[in-house]
């Protein structure tokens, strides 16, 4: 069931929409974006299935038949489109809006399109869509749901009324995951640090103990790294192309680990830590190393980062990384 009140944070968002419906000032067209998992899509649910209650309030009533239709998922006059594909085409947008959009709604005041990924459309879908957004009829209204609004056309951008969602702040979320989610207190700052505040992200990591378990292996290749010999580093290397598909999550592990390193070297044991339950062995591991060293490693990570992102040869890439660290990680 959809409403305001349940969704975290993004109080002033909420609050703007809600004026525009009582102001009746409600645009045809909107850019949702913000990082993933942080509610973008949830909160462009909401505002569609408040737009289509029939009791025309600021809040979605719940009970009537617009309300029932849309939280059975089988509303007639609300649509999702969304791609599986790496990019959203022409085709589609054609097919789910600009035809289906000439249609009046079958029942209902509007005609709502949600746009999930839109960011992923080609060029030429966007021309395709700038035309609909240009000229929409009275009745329709599209959402798009992006992470990068800048892939938009500038055309495309000037028409919409653009909402930027923010991170949310620590708080809100451990108060949500606390109130929803009591046992799994432990290691819910750990989530949350690493979450980046996205909601989505925290989600994922609870359900699974996948991330765990990769963290504890990227904290044993560290160790290993700095203190075995050139053998060590070649099995590290073919240990970790086994988990190639997320080699951007153990490059992220490996950088915030030294980051925090650096951290408690200027400022001591403090709150921005991200390691927190580890704060011992990083104590130890920043004595030993010089801000000197602790530069050098994180830039040969980030380099890493780089060069695989751009699709670099992987076992090389992340050789050269590892020779760098343990050069490094002796002091
Ligand atoms: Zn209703």
């Amino acid at each position: 069931m959809y409403s305001f009140e349940e969704i975290v944070g993004h109080k002033e968002i909420i609050q703007g929409l809600q004026q525009g419906i009582k102001n009746n000032k409600i645009s045809h067209s909107y850019i949702f974006d913000g990082i993933e998992g942080i509610g973008k899509k949830t909160l462009a649910y909401t505002y569609a299935k408040t737009l289509q209650c029939l009791k025309g309030a600021a809040s979605p009533c719940n009970e009537c038949a617009s309300c029932k239709s849309f939280d059975s998922g089988n509303h007639p006059d609300v649509f999702f489109i969304k791609s599986e594909k790496k990019s959203l085409g022409v085709d589609e947008i054609r097919e789910g809006i600009q035809k289906e959009i000439e249609i009046k709604p079958y029942k209902y005041k509007y005609k709502i399109f949600i746009v999930e990924n839109a960011d992923k459309m080609t060029i030429q879908a966007q021309n395709a869509l700038l035309k609909t957004i240009e000229e929409p009829p009275a009745y329709g209204i599209i959402i798009l749901i992006s992470t990068n609004y800048k892939q938009f056309l500038p055309t495309i951008i000037s028409r919409c009324s653009l909402i930027k969602f923010n991170l949310l702040k620590t708080e809100e979320i451990k108060h949500y995951f606390m109130k929803s989610n009591p046992s799994q207190a432990e290691n819910i700052d750990l989530y949350i640090a690493f979450s980046e505040g996205s909601i989505g992200r925290v989600k994922k990591m609870m359900e699974s103990e996948y991330f765990m378990d990769i963290r504890k292996k990227v904290l044993e290749w560290i160790e290993k790294a700095k203190t075995g010999d050139l053998i060590a580093i070649y099995d590290i290397e073919k240990e970790m192309e086994t988990y190639k598909e997320d080699i951007e999550l153990i490059l992220y592990l490996m950088y915030i680990w030294y980051r925090d390193i650096l951290l408690i070297k200027h400022i001591g044991d403090n709150p921005y830590i991200i390691n927190k339950d580890k704060i011992n062995i990083l104590l130890n591991q920043s004595l030993n190393l010089s801000y000197n060293n602790i530069d050098k490693i994180l830039e040969t990570i980030n380099n890493a980062r780089i060069q695989i992102s751009k699709n670099a040869n992987l076992r090389l890439s992340l050789e050269l990384m590892l020779l760098q660290i343990k050069e490094n990680a002796n002091g």
